[in-house]
């Protein structure tokens, strides 16, 4: 039964696009792992690996269990930023309990300057999006004058603190002048239960040894190069074996449906 549903889940999610010559293209959805509620609910296991997720894609980002470091994934690597804010490859056995992971292939892609902020940054990107109830993949190359990114640290078995609490402390690596890019999505806000909505950026250098979930930073004059890749939707896949996934959560009180 779990193999079947899996099965129509990704049928349902594949869409297909008639191209210029009248071939038939295939562009997949966003395959997102669990749902941003869940962590904000203390759900911090996963069972799903690195491994699996790379047939998923090799563009993305997540965390791993029990919060035990950030998750990079791009140009087919799968990074992990330790809590101690070393950025090592993963191992390929290491589970996850969240992630939203693509096959990057742009649809648009410029270079702008003079943008300073990650505010303007953001602005930018939205007023090129084609539309803003769509979901989007981006990849974006820049060099920042300062940055900070933030980590995890490894939580016990049994915490199950919700995310905007933990965040408070959550451990931040700072760096000035680095060059790295952007890995992230922008999610429309009809869809801010499943992830962060609008922007969920994780940086990483170009060195590949700093990395880390985007927080703050102030960009330098040198180009940014944005690349945009629309998707057709999202493939959501829940954790299977999870007491805490299947518990009742606080803001399910209301039993009414609504329109
Ligand atoms: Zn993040």
């Amino acid at each position: 039964m779990k193999r079947r549903t899996i099965i129509i889940t990704s049928i349902i999610s594949t869409a297909s696009f008639l191209v210029a010559n009248g071939q038939v293209q295939e562009e997949k959805s966003i395959f997102h792992y669990s749902v941003m509620d869940a962590m904000r609910n203390g759900v911090y296991t996963g069972d799903i690996s690195a491994k699996s997720l790379a047939h998923k894609g090799n563009f993305g980002l997540g965390t791993y269990n029990n919060l035990d470091g950030e998750m990079i994934a791009l140009d087919g690597i799968f990074y992990r930023v330790a809590p101690d804010g070393r950025v090592t490859k993963v191992e390929t056995d290491r589970l996850v309990p969240f992630a939203s992971i693509v096959f990057f292939k742009a649809d648009m892609e410029y270079e702008i300057s003079s943008i300073k902020t990650i505010e303007m940054l953001q602005k930018e990107i939205i007023s090129k999006l084609p539309s803003a109830n769509k979901p989007y993949a981006l990849r974006i190359e820049c060099t920042f004058e300062s940055i900070a990114v933030g980590g995890a640290n490894k939580l016990q078995d049994d915490n199950i603190t919700g995310l905007a609490e933990l965040m408070k402390t959550r451990p931040l690596y700072k760096r000035k002048q680095i060059s790295g890019t952007l890995i992230g999505f922008y999610n429309p806000p009809s869809f801010a239960s499943i992830d962060l909505s609008p922007f969920h950026f994780h940086f990483l250098s170009d060195d590949k040894t700093f990395g880390g979930h985007l927080v703050s930073g102030e960009l330098s004059s040198v180009k940014i190069k944005i690349s945009i890749d629309e998707k057709p939707g999202y493939e959501i896949i829940l954790p299977q074996e999870n007491k805490m996934f299947n518990k009742h959560w606080p803001q399910q009180n209301d039993i009414k449906s609504s329109y």
